[in-house]
């Protein structure tokens, strides 16, 4: 944990422009630096950077963030070892802050897992190795399965003897403690006794991305038992299954350069691939991929090819991930091996180059494969057409548009074709979705973390678009949401007139306005601006942009605008009118008001007309017909100066 005064000495002296410079080439550009984006392929520069708002964004693909993030996204640092190479780049001293007792607790008793784990893939692998019963047993086993010493090695596998306990007396004569033993998993209490739990099998370590042992597979060895075929480790503070992806440690630097990523099913299928030199290969366990997943595999590559049987139940589990894997950006392709075989034996049986030749020359297109088996599915039922027809746009939509244009276009064009629909058709309601998700990401993010996925194909959770109007109108909405936020982090400390601020004027409009805010994370920025400013605070965008809450930095980012100072409508219309660019920033202000009391107007009209629909006295009548009017007049007034604005 690094002191928040050390955080604050760092902050203070990044240069945004020299570090993100020292791994994009920028050029200066107005205001801006303008360079060839890292995040995606181009050939014409959209990757722009303000010195002055110390922020960063494409206009090719959307990534934003600051200095901080772009660390994190460019040399997949976490948040904390981006402060530290920070901390080293300006010669700051980090001072180590106290951890909580708890935080304190858990670190201790992952380590001892830690180190219980390297004890035991150690104790494994010996007996595996030197060991009478590991080498008659265990060792002939592997061997008759195809495997050489050499990948047993790197894969550190290893075997438990069939005795009673001899890992526990070993692990206890080294001083382990008997609570983290069990909780290790490697064994079970039993009345009073600590009892091996891998008896038997052959093992296989499980290593996070740094190489650590996290956990253990055990494979049992004796058919027709009716024990487990695999006991794998139970979940605790250092195994958390939705985030391992098997052999992720042995793969990464394949996987980096060939920059496509294989998934299959199980560890044999791995280190069968691997002995065959096929080496950028991960595992899943069979179930349907987790977000932490997928992001563990985009850390590497956008390119991920699923290798499954034919008939294996994970093709649907890994499918059932599919619309998460093309939100992360990732290019899906699924091989299906042929023969009721899996890619351990077929790679054993056909060889490398063979096994190579036929992952390329079968590589199905997944969004595709889905609507071939959806459609097979639905027959002549013309419901369930219908609902294929949705959730087929609804994946498409999906596709991170900016990045991929060509690739939803092709899609778009391909489905139709399959669904025998018309093209146009099928675009129009791909946008119903587009903007549908647009106009909710920032609310749903916050609250996706927690919330399972709705399976695709499953009709009773799929979202249906309402008219395009209104989903239009929800888009600008949430546009002039933002724009309130924003106008008060660029200029809030700037002067309104003689007396006051802008952040006066705003947040004094604020209090009629933010009953309009949607988007309710916005409302925390401006919640935490109003108490920093009337506690005397000199709030700006830098104090929510390095916020320590990321999700809030993001959203800050994502409001700021890299791009008023160019927009060369602004410049048209101001070139010659206002004399000095401080009149721009007012101008900027009153007009995004405006567009917020504009919609407060709508508003009122509409409940006001609701009202004139019920039952009145004559009395009551005239006043709803005057506020009536007197809406309408202050719609016109603000029309009338709205129209002297252009907006972009
Ligand atoms: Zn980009």
């Amino acid at each position: 944990m690094i002191s928040q005064q050390t955080i604050q000495q760092i902050l203070s002296r990044i240069d945004i422009i020299e570090i993100v410079g020292g791994f994009v080439k920028l050029k200066k550009r107005g205001t801006n630096y303008l360079g060839l984006c890292p995040f995606h392929n181009e050939k014409t520069p959209s990757f722009t950077v303000s010195p002055a708002k110390e922020i960063y964004k494409c206009f090719g693909c959307g990534r934003s963030g600051n200095t901080i993030s772009f660390l994190m996204e460019h040399e997949k640092y976490s948040y904390v070892e981006a402060l530290r190479w920070l901390a080293a780049r300006y010669n700051v001293e980090i001072e180590e802050k106290e951890l909580s007792p708890e935080a304190r607790q858990q670190q201790q008793v992952a380590e001892s897992l830690y180190i219980i784990n390297t004890f035991a893939q150690k104790f494994f692998a010996d007996t595996l190795f030197n060991a009478e019963e590991g080498r008659d047993i265990g060792l002939s086993y592997l061997k008759e399965r195809g495997f050489n010493e050499e990948i047993m090695r790197k894969f550190q596998l290893g075997y438990c003897p069939d005795q009673r306990d001899t890992f526990a007396r070993a692990a206890l004569a080294a001083q382990y403690n008997p609570e983290y033993l069990v909780r290790t998993g490697l064994v079970v209490q039993r009345e009073e006794k600590l009892i091996d739990n891998y008896r038997g099998r052959v093992i296989f370590p499980v290593h996070n991305q740094t190489g650590k042992t996290i956990g253990f597979g055990a494979r049992i060895l004796r058919s027709n038992d009716r024990a487990p075929k695999y006991i794998n480790t139970p979940e605790n503070e250092i195994y958390v299954k939705s985030k391992i992806l098997y052999g992720s440690y042995q793969a990464r630097q394949a996987i980096d350069k060939a920059d496509e990523c294989l998934l299959v099913e199980g560890y044999t299928d791995v280190i069968s691939l691997h002995q065959a030199g096929i080496e950028n290969v991960v595992a899943s366990g069979g179930t349907s991929l987790t977000i932490d997943q997928l992001r563990l595999v985009r850390k590497y590559t956008h390119h991920l090819t699923i290798i499954y049987d034919g008939d294996s139940a994970g093709v649907k589990a890994a499918l059932r991930g599919l619309d998460m894997a093309l939100e992360e950006g990732l290019d899906v392709k699924l091989v299906l091996i042929p023969d009721k075989e899996d890619p351990d034996s077929y790679v054993r049986r056909i060889g490398a180059s063979a096994f190579r030749e036929f992952i390329a020359a079968n590589k199905k297109d997944v969004i595709l494969f889905q609507l071939e088996v959806a459609l097979k599915d639905a027959g002549g039922d013309s419901n369930k057409k219908a609902a294929v027809v949705n959730q087929v746009a609804e994946t498409i939509a999906r596709i991170n548009k900016a990045e991929d244009f060509t690739r939803q276009q092709d899609y778009i064009r391909q489905s139709a074709e399959l669904l025998r629909i018309e093209e146009t058709g099928l675009y129009t309601l791909v946008n119903k979705f587009i903007r549908e998700r647009i106009a909710k990401q920032e609310s749903k993010a916050a609250s996706a973390a927690n919330q399972p996925l709705p399976t695709p194909g499953d009709a009773s959770v799929m979202t249906v678009p309402t008219d395009e109007d209104s989903l239009n109108l929800l888009f600008r909405h949430e546009q002039n949401e933002r724009g309130m936020i924003r106008v008060l982090l660029e200029y809030g400390l700037r002067a309104w007139d003689e007396q006051t601020l802008v952040a006066d004027y705003v947040l004094g409009e604020s209090v009629e306005l933010a009953d309009l805010i949607d988007n309710k994370r916005l409302l925390t920025i401006l919640d935490l601006f109003k108490d920093w400013y009337q506690q005397g605070l000199e709030p700006t965008s830098k104090n929510f942009l390095y916020h320590e809450d990321q999700e809030l930095s993001t959203l800050a980012v994502s409001v700021m605008d890299v791009h008023l100072e160019l927009s060369p409508n602004w410049k048209e219309h101001y070139e010659g009118k206002i004399a000095t660019p401080d009149e721009l920033y007012k101008e900027d202000v009153l007009s995004t008001m405006r567009y917020l009391k504009l919609r407060k107007v709508y508003r009122l009209m509409e409940e006001n007309q609701a009202d004139l629909g019920k039952p009145h006295s004559e009395e009551e009548l005239m006043m709803l017909l005057q506020t009536h009017m007197h809406l309408k007049e202050m719609e016109r007034s603000l029309l009338q100066d709205l129209g002297t604005v252009i907006f972009k």
